[in-house]
């Protein structure tokens, strides 16, 4: 049994996969407490839900795009089973994960991506970065630094530079919608990153279940 905070069908909001159809299962339960967090009704409760009962609501939403979300769903050792089992029916399954927790168990099928955040400075949250897990990403994966300000701006920076990663980094402004600054600095320091938004919060604000 998994526990579930919530099931939608919407668009992916973050990463190159934006704007996709996706079915979004969001797991209870995490392990840190980021200052900006936007999700802190997914630290607890939630509803149990087995894999199979997932895995056929997947299918009634003719979308290949699966994103498993937090919380922390590495918390869960089902998730394990989850992403097996929605890899054999040929999903693409994107994973959600803090960084915090080893990726090593997480399948290294061509259709799952793990999109992996590094904490910045102003989440409060740095001491549990696993900076090892980089070194465990494929090229179709997705590195991602949230971005306040200055301080989280050179240390995502510096941890591309100490970390060379081939696939996509991403920096994505705090709170999803300022893209200004962030961008033309980026530009202006010839940063080989890619500035993105949170596309569901452009459109529906800062609601949940989108
Ligand atoms: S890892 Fe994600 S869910 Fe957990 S506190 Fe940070 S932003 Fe919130």
């Amino acid at each position: 049994m998994l526990t579930v905070i919530e099931t939608f069908y919407s668009i992916e909001g973050e990463g190159p996969l934006i704007g996709i159809p996706t079915y979004f299962i969001r797991l209870s339960g995490c392990n840190l407490r980021c200052t900006w967090c936007d999700t802190k009704y997914s630290y607890s409760g939630g509803e149990k839900r087995t894999v199979d009962s997932l895995l056929e609501e997947a299918t009634t939403y003719k979308t290949k795009f699966v994103c498993i979300t937090g919380g922390e769903p590495l918390l869960q050792k089902e998730v394990y089973p989850l992403m097996y089992k929605l890899l054999d029916k040929e999903f693409k399954v994107i994973l959600e994960t803090s960084g915090s927790i080893p990726i090593e168990d997480v399948p290294t099928d061509d259709n799952m991506i793990i999109s992996m955040d590094i904490k910045t400075p102003s989440s409060d949250m740095v001491e549990h970065n696993i900076y090892q897990n980089i070194e465990l990403l494929a090229a179709k994966d997705y590195l991602k630094f949230v971005i306040a300000d200055d301080k989280d701006y050179a240390f995502s920076k510096s941890v591309i530079e100490k970390y060379p990663f081939d696939g996509e980094v991403i920096f994505q402004p705090e709170g999803g919608k300022n893209l200004k600054e962030l961008t033309e600095k980026v530009l202006k320091e010839r940063l080989n990153v890619r500035v993105l938004p949170q596309l569901h919060k452009l459109i529906w604000g800062d609601r949940r279940g989108v």
